[in-house]
């Protein structure tokens, strides 16, 4: 795409904590492919927002390289997008310092994600003060190319509402329009549950299945999914409502005909499990199978995926860096001219 860029931006990432899943897939990748030609996209990996995972950077700097395997897999195009990697731009991290002037502890403080993501976090570490700030880390990831447009789960709406608070104040304060108010673009399904019927499909949770996972391993993953657990036999009368083999079918079967004749029989207790689920099994390696043919294309080829990330987080560091004078401008500490 020519650097005079006319279209409006996107501003959206994930953290480098393992491979992409297929909760990203429907609550958040969809939408970036489908837009990405009439926005301007930064996708970003979020390697500053990954504290919970100090004792193992190891992990992270794999992951880096897994989520632009798994960008590059579903069909996010490089040449007209910006791969970037969050501490390549250190930039991110001094817009970050200079927001938490304006924001009250107690926001943070009130944040519904944040508060859910602590408490679990509790149960297996002590919480980094780190943690605590990477919701305002994502309010300068957000600000920093201006975005227009934000396409997360649900569970980021409270970041996205701060990064609007922000703006706000920012302008008020300043008498400047220097940021705009985006506005978050919730995926086909917002938030999907995991195989283990936990609420949310998560890398940290061990109830994912994998956009990168082979045909065996996803079969296996399906087999041993909860499902209604109020039904003992084939023969008793089943829930569709809230069943996580029910919503996956809905969310990746195609075969509408397919997925209501199981429904049918599901409730009448006309079909058993192990149908329902070798039928899923099949319509997502159907789905997975062109993204495993592509991520064993670029896995096979790392120096294009080196090359994506370089030339975005390159182009990133231009757009940060223009939108830090203007910041210093406005707030008056360009000191040294
Ligand atoms: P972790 O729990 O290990 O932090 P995560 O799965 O929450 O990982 P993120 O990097 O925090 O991954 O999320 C990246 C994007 O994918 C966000 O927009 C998030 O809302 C979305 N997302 C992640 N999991 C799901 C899910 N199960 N359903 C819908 N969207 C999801
Ligand atoms: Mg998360």
């Amino acid at each position: 795409m020519a650097p005079s860029e006319s279209r409006k931006r996107i501003l959206t990432g994930v953290r480098p904590t393992g491979a992409l899943h297929l909760g990203h897939y429907v609550g958040a990748l969809e939408n970036w492919i489908r837009l990405q030609r009439e926005y301007e996209c930064f996708f970003l990996i979020a390697d500053y927002q990954v504290s919970d995972y100090a004792d193992d950077f190891q992990r992270v700097r794999d992951s880096i390289f897994e989520v632009a395997l798994d960008w590059l897999a579903v069909g996010l195009d490089p040449e007209g997008s910006h791969f970037l990697i969050e501490s390549g731009v250190p930039e991110h991290a001094e817009l970050t310092q200079w927001l938490s002037w304006w924001v009250p502890l107690g926001m943070l403080e009130r944040n519904p994600t944040l508060k859910a993501e602590m408490a679990d976090l509790e149960l297996r570490h002590s919480v980094p003060v780190a943690f605590f700030n990477y919701p305002m880390m994502q309010v300068a990831n957000i600000l920093m190319p201006k975005a227009h447009l934000v396409p997360v789960g649900e569970d980021q709406l409270p970041h996205i509402e701060l990064t609007r608070e922000v703006a706000r104040r920012f302008n008020r304060i300043f008498e400047r329009d220097v940021f705009p108010e985006p506005e978050p673009l919730i995926g086909r399904i917002p938030r999907l549950v995991g195989t283990d019927g936990d609420a949310k499909m998560s890398k940290s949770k061990n109830n994912a299945i994998f956009l990168g996972d082979d045909a065996e391993t996803v079969m296996l993953k399906v087999r041993s999914m909860y499902t209604d657990p109020t039904r003992l036999r084939a023969t008793d009368p089943g829930h569709v409502e809230g069943n996580p083999v029910f919503m996956y079918h809905d969310a990746f079967n195609p075969n509408l005909d397919e997925v209501n004749d199981l429904k049918e029989r599901y409730v009448l207790g006309k079909v058993g499990d192990v149908e329902v689920k070798t039928k899923l099994a099949a319509a997502l390696n159907t789905f997975l199978a062109p993204i495993r043919e592509k991520r064993a294309y670029y896995e096979a080829h790392p120096n294009l995926v080196r090359e994506a990330l370089m030339a975005g987080t390159t182009h990133a560091r231009t757009v940060a860096q223009a939108t830090m004078l203007e910041v210093r401008d406005a707030m008056r500490i360009n000191y040294l001219g």
